[in-house]
């Protein structure tokens, strides 16, 4: 915990994305946002929740988790009181967490990254291309701007051949992945055996979060390794997927976990199993992002993740942009997220702010 904390602020921030998201889930055309901004004596420290909108991605709801920061753990931790033992509300927990660590981080003088064991002053970027009618032109003027990464939203209406045309089209170099978020399952084989083909680095969620089984068999049944996203809250999770044989891959996004130091154990238990982990991307504002930047500072991911300059989702930032450098984001090294929050932005876009 950081020094003496005189309040916190929650602020409602609506921002327009410079393109629309579609997933599997449905389609988002605005981030809206809630952050954390929590006073100390000394130093403030800002979170960012990234709980969707509405049910789809998690069935924590962005005011579902608005109402747990404000009703439970904001006043607790004013209280003095510890917020570990509280179950459920990870994307809350997660935004208070990082709101709480970014402020101690900056009290001590050590960047976020430092204070994680980051080993690389660098990222490979990556950018999440969502569903829509011209994605191979997407895929080349993305390249095109310097991302040697790209992972592609599919879901079963979503013709394989575009994926195809779309590795046809950057070439064998890129790294290409893809995101189903949950909507296959195992009757649709033809498909994802026809993904196989593509050369993907991996095959993210493919099947329903709840199924591990069925994951296990898909496992068995391509060659492409298979990543999960939805199907892992924990490092519990994360243990029994990797025993189940399930997946080899593990997206790590500290809101989906309840916090950073769960996000840093489900990088250690794969590290230690042998697999792999991406830091996924949930259309974070700067303030998420730098969490998420410092986080793949970690030796354990060796697959890009979700990790785009701030242009490629925001006109204007609400922080110091993230820009992308030869296919990579610099690692902030000032203390803290070690990126400035503009507050005359973060007003641009308030919807509805409180202090408590
Ligand atoms: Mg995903």
């Amino acid at each position: 915990m950081p020094g003496p904390l005189r309040a916190v602020e929650l602020v409602h921030v609506r921002m327009p994305l410079v393109v629309p998201f579609r997933t599997a889930h449905g389609t988002t055309a605005v981030r809206d946002a809630l952050l954390v901004h929590a006073l100390t004596d000394g130093a403030d420290g800002w979170g960012e929740c990234v709980a969707p909108a509405s049910a789809g991605y998690s069935d924590e709801t962005l005011d579902a988790a608005h109402a747990a920061l404000r009703e439970v753990l904001v006043p607790r931790v004013l209280a003095g009181s510890s917020i570990d033992d509280v179950t459920g509300a990870r994307f809350a927990r997660a935004a208070l967490g990082a709101a709480l660590l970014d402020a101690w981080c900056k009290q001590h003088d050590v960047s976020l990254a430092q204070y994680l064991g980051a080993t690389r002053p660098r990222v490979v970027a990556g950018v999440a291309i969502g569903i829509a009618s011209d994605t191979v032109t997407m895929a080349e003027r993305y390249v095109a701007a310097g991302y040697r990464r790209l992972k592609l939203k599919v879901a079963p209406h979503v013709p394989v051949s575009v994926v195809a045309a779309v590795r046809a089209a950057v070439g064998p170099d890129i790294a290409l992945q893809a995101d189903a978020n949950g909507s296959f399952t195992l009757a649709d084989m033809a498909y994802l055996e026809a993904l196989d083909d593509c050369a993907l680095q991996c095959v993210e969620q493919p099947l329903p979060p709840d199924d591990l089984a069925a994951h296990a068999e898909l496992a068995r049944r391509i060659a492409t390794p298979i990543c999960l996203d939805e199907s892992i809250s924990s490092a519990a999770d994360a243990q029994t997927a990797l025993e189940a044989r399930a997946c080899r891959v593990v997206n790590v996004k500290p809101g989906r976990l309840g916090g950073i130091d769960e996000a840093v154990r489900v990088h250690d238990l794969c590290v230690a199993a042998g697999a792999s982990v991406l830091c996924g991307g949930m259309l974070e504002t700067g303030i998420g992002r730098a969490v998420n930047v410092a986080l793949a500072s970690l030796p354990g991911f060796t697959v890009a993740g979700d990790l785009s300059a701030s242009d490629r989702y925001f006109a204007e930032d609400l922080t110091d942009p993230f820009v992308l450098d030869d296919g990579y984001l610099r690692v902030p090294d000032r203390p803290g997220i070690g990126v400035e929050v503009r507050t005359d932005v973060v007003a641009r876009y308030t919807v509805s702010a409180e202090r408590l």
